[in-house]
């Protein structure tokens, strides 16, 4: 039985099938066809995400976007794949002080696997349409800054057309609310219904709106699984053999928590959380850019003084703008006036595992406790700054950041107009409550190690001190992998299927 059906749910499913395993995934989220995915995005992201996309840390500075539905978060993410940089298994690995916590080998030969079953490729290869009339509109401007503002340190940077498990993009720029057209090959897409017609409905069930809310044990083994489905009826699994939790990070957290899980050992269920923490930069041009016309991340540049940030070229349908649209009021009216033309870039930086889950006030839900430290803020700003220097190299009239209070939009401080202006952006970003933070890519809360003392699952993805339950998603990352990280929760899925028994 395996609880969620996103990535780390999914690939672990397929792989259980091919050893001959029957599988019952119980998924609390919405079955959407991908017929149903329409232009509507209030509608859609009230059907595919978590919380309708309102799921923010306790602090309410920080916001954390996970999906919830068949398919989990790879129906809304943008399918970018990087990956797993060999420093994260090394840094994963150095927390054990008894031997390796991934087998390095067996490891990057099932990122291969997965890279062939899930077609990842670069964007360019295998796509009918020009590229450039596929990719983000902004991002040729933005090329050609980069091009600028790295000309004769050609070996500073690393700048490219994204790989992503896409298949002939049409550049429709609605990733976010589902591909419609079938070219995203996400869980829900492609793995799910493979492995359901390879192997059979009776060996491959998926119960959707199945909310399971209570594991129960007897003598370190899971003995019942209960679940609220529609319509508020409950649904009892007895003796289950194996019970894989997959319900992502936060929220495979919180159910082993709610169920009592690792108390008696102290397991850190729920701490040691992290993200890649993002917030974009806009710059607006003297001409039309129309960015929001092609598909929503198109290049990524890696910087190598800077290991700990990622640059992502990024542009939204109106609504996902509007939410990220720096200025208040007349000021923010004025730039989505002037929604096409402007481009934007969000930069990524990998946090430290400080964060932590509690049980939240009012919702009866988990709360996230998180304040990124002064280093994160750090990188944060430096990579904006650099950003900055790109966007003016590269022509833009002005650039802005999305500072919060609302007093710098007043004297127009916080809009750059010049290069020789940028770094005001250190003295604007001082602390969490000044700029828009968020993710997508929460990670932790269920380390893998050799230790209970600081991991919750062993390197055989089986929670400490329970014979038939194991952990297998985004919440193993003992720490942030900076870059995209549904690869290495794929990996890993493929990976953890010789340990689940
Ligand atoms: C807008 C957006 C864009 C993104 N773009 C990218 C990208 O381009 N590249 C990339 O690498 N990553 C991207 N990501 C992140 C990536 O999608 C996730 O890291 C990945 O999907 C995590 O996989 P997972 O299996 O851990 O969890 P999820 O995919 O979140 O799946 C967990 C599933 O479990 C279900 N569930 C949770 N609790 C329960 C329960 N109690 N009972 C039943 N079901 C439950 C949830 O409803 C959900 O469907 C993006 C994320 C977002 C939000």
């Amino acid at each position: 039985m395996i609880v969620g059906s996103g990535p780390g749910g999914a690939i672990l499913a397929e792989q259980l099938l091919e050893k001959g395993r029957r599988v019952l995934i119980l998924e609390k989220g919405l079955y959407v066809h991908p017929d149903d995915f329409s232009e509507d995005e209030v509608d859609m992201i009230s059907r595919l995400y978590s919380d309708g996309a309102l799921q923010i840390s306790q602090s309410l500075r920080f916001t954390i976007l996970q999906g919830s539905a068949v398919g989990g978060t790879s129906v809304v993410n943008n399918a970018v794949c990087f990956d797993t940089p060999q420093r994260v298994i090394d840094t994963w690995n150095a927390r054990s002080s008894s031997g390796k916590v991934i087998d390095d080998t067996a490891y990057f030969d099932s990122q291969q696997k997965v890279r062939a079953r899930m077609r990842i490729k670069k964007i360019a290869e295998g796509t009918r349409k020009p590229l450039d009339a596929v990719l983000n509109h902004g991002d040729s401007l933005i090329t050609s800054a980069v091009k600028s503002y790295f000309a004769g340190r050609e070996d500073a940077y690393e700048y490219d057309v994204v790989e992503a498990n896409i298949v002939d993009c049409l550049g429709c720029g609605y990733c976010n609310i589902g591909c419609k057209y079938g070219r995203k090959l996400s869980m829900l897409d492609e793995v799910l219904p493979a492995a359901q017609h390879k192997h059979g409905a009776d060996n491959m069930r998926i119960i959707s709106e199945a909310n399971v809310t209570q594991l129960t044990e007897s003598s370190g083994k899971i003995t019942e699984v209960h679940a609220v489905v529609a319509g508020g009826r409950k649904l009892l699994v007895r003796n289950p053999k194996t019970v894989v939790v997959s319900g992502g990070t936060i929220h495979s957290s919180w159910l082993l928590m709610q169920s009592g899980i690792g108390k008696a050992n102290k397991l850190p269920i729920g701490k040691g959380l992290c993200f890649n923490m993002g917030s974009p930069l806009h710059a607006l041009f003297d001409r039309k850019v129309t960015a929001y016309d092609g598909l929503q991340i198109a290049h990524y540049l890696k910087v190598h003084d800077h290991p700990g940030f990622v640059y992502e070229t990024w542009y939204n349908p109106p609504v996902a703008q509007a939410l990220t649209m720096p200025g208040w009021l007349d000021t923010h009216f004025r730039n989505m006036q002037n929604y096409d033309r402007i481009a934007a870039v969000g930069v990524l930086v990998g946090t430290e595992s400080n964060a932590h889950i509690v049980p939240a006030l009012f919702t009866g839900g988990p709360d996230v406790v998180f304040q990124p430290t002064q280093g994160d803020l750090n990188k944060l700003v430096d990579a904006l700054v650099i950003l900055g220097n790109i966007f003016f190299t590269g022509g833009a009239l002005e650039v802005y950041a999305t500072t919060r209070r609302y007093q710098p939009y007043v004297n127009q401080s916080a809009v750059l107009r010049a290069q020789s202006q940028v770094d005001a952006l250190r003295d604007l970003v001082k602390h969490d409550y000044d700029i828009l933070l968020g993710t997508g890519h929460p990670q932790g809360g269920n380390a893998i190690g050799t230790s209970p003392a600081n991991s919750v699952i062993g390197p055989d993805f089986k929670v400490f001190g329970y014979s038939n339950l194991y952990v297998c998603d985004a919440s193993v990352f003992p720490t942030s992998t900076t870059v995209n990280p549904q690869l290495t929760v794929m990996t890993l899925a493929h990976y953890a299927a010789q340990f689940v028994q």
